[in-house]
């Protein structure tokens, strides 16, 4: 088997960003669902049961759960991220990976999955070194994320500030400075050696999960927590369905409705009704989310429901993915959101 990848290393357009692996959803642990599709869980992780959200008034959450709410971990070419530890599996199992290799056509069975086409959201901010213990924080602002969450996570010394705001993109840099000033004031954040970072999150249901006669797995596909971002876990679902597909010749189509395709739809309802809010919404939700268990909190608000199914179309008329808009009007374009800059 033979997997084709543009860049010239494993997970180049994160470089050592550190993510957070949903843990919610499932009452099942994210990481024996793993082992269980025959996926390592060998890279370096911390498992999130404590952290801080606060208000646009600086009033700060906690956010507790009895079992992990998340696992932290780091993405891109570094020893014992996500990314090295799945690429050391595949080649101990004898797949060739053929870097600097960017696939135009694919011939014959295979999979396609080159990631995000089109920016429904960015996440853009800075890669830090620090003395921190591990942990995560978090700031619902419409000023420091339009729509989204602004985030802070340390690991093993290392840390990730970023905006993750789902409109006003143009405005970019205003909205990272006021969220590392935010973090310095709540957290006492202090960043040694800032490296700058961003990137791109692509949120559609898709029509068709096949390209031609090819299976289309992760954010290619648009396989994607539209209310967060959290598609980790959504692209590592789907790609093994995808595989599972062509090895035994069933239906990738069916398979994905059937096993995905209620919780994409319910996140779309959820990104509607948290896209409305505003700030004195963030504020009622972080209270609401205070006095319980915040997995147990979390999983209702994800859990398909009769009542999510009634708002789809409200949902949908609300929600747009800006898949068919790749254009962007800047002139000598450094911005990340319309892939002008991203790395080939
Ligand atoms: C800043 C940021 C923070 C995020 N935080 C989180 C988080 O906390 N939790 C979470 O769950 N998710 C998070 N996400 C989302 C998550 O990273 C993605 O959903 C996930 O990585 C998608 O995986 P993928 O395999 O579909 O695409 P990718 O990870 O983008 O992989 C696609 C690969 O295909 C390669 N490629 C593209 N075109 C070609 C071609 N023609 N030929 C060969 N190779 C090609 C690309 O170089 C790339 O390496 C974050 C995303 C960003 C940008």
């Amino acid at each position: 088997m033979v997997v084709h990848e543009t860049s010239r290393e494993v997970g180049y357009r994160f470089q050592g960003d550190l993510q957070g692996l949903e843990n919610w959803t499932t009452e099942r642990d994210v990481l024996d669902e793993l082992r269980e599709m025959g996926l390592t869980t060998a890279f370096a992780q911390h498992a999130c049961r404590e952290g801080t959200v606060f208000d646009a008034w600086g009033q700060a959450y906690p956010v507790r759960s009895r079992a992990p709410l998340f696992y932290m971990v780091e993405r891109g070419p570094g020893r014992g991220s996500l990314d090295s530890v799945l690429l050391e599996q595949a080649l101990a199992l004898g797949v060739e990976v053929r870097f600097g290799s960017r696939l135009e056509q694919l011939e014959g069975p295979g999979i396609l999955a080159a990631g995000p086409k089109a920016a429904d959201a960015i996440a853009v901010g800075y890669h830090f070194d620090t003395d921190r213990d591990d942990g995560f924080w978090a700031i619902c602002d419409e000023t420091l994320a339009p729509r989204g969450y602004a985030y802070l996570l340390i690991m093993n010394g290392r840390g990730t500030v970023k905006s993750c705001m789902y409109s006003g993109f143009k405005q970019e840099s205003v909205y990272v400075a006021r969220t590392v000033e935010a973090f310095r004031r709540f957290a006492g954040l202090e960043m040694r050696n800032a490296r700058p970072h961003g990137g791109v999150g692509n949120f559609r249901i898709p029509a068709s999960v096949l390209s031609g006669r090819h299976p289309v797995a992760g954010e290619q596909a648009g396989f994607q927590d539209t209310l967060w971002g959290f598609g980790m876990r959504l692209a590592l679902r789907s790609g093994v369905l995808a595989a599972r597909s062509l090895v035994d010749g069933g239906d990738y189509e069916a398979r994905w409705r059937k096993e995905l395709g209620p919780w994409l739809r319910a996140s779309v309802v959820n990104r509607a009704i948290y896209g409305a809010l505003g700030n004195s919404g963030y504020r009622w939700a972080l209270r609401q989310q205070a006095e319980r268990d915040a997995r147990e909190f979390l999983r209702r608000l994800y859990r398909p429901s009769f009542t999510k199914r009634l708002l789809m179309p409200w949902a949908r008329w609300h929600y747009h993915s800006r898949r068919r808009d790749t254009s962007c009007n800047h002139v000598d374009c450094a911005c990340i959101w319309c892939r002008c800059a991203v790395p080939r």
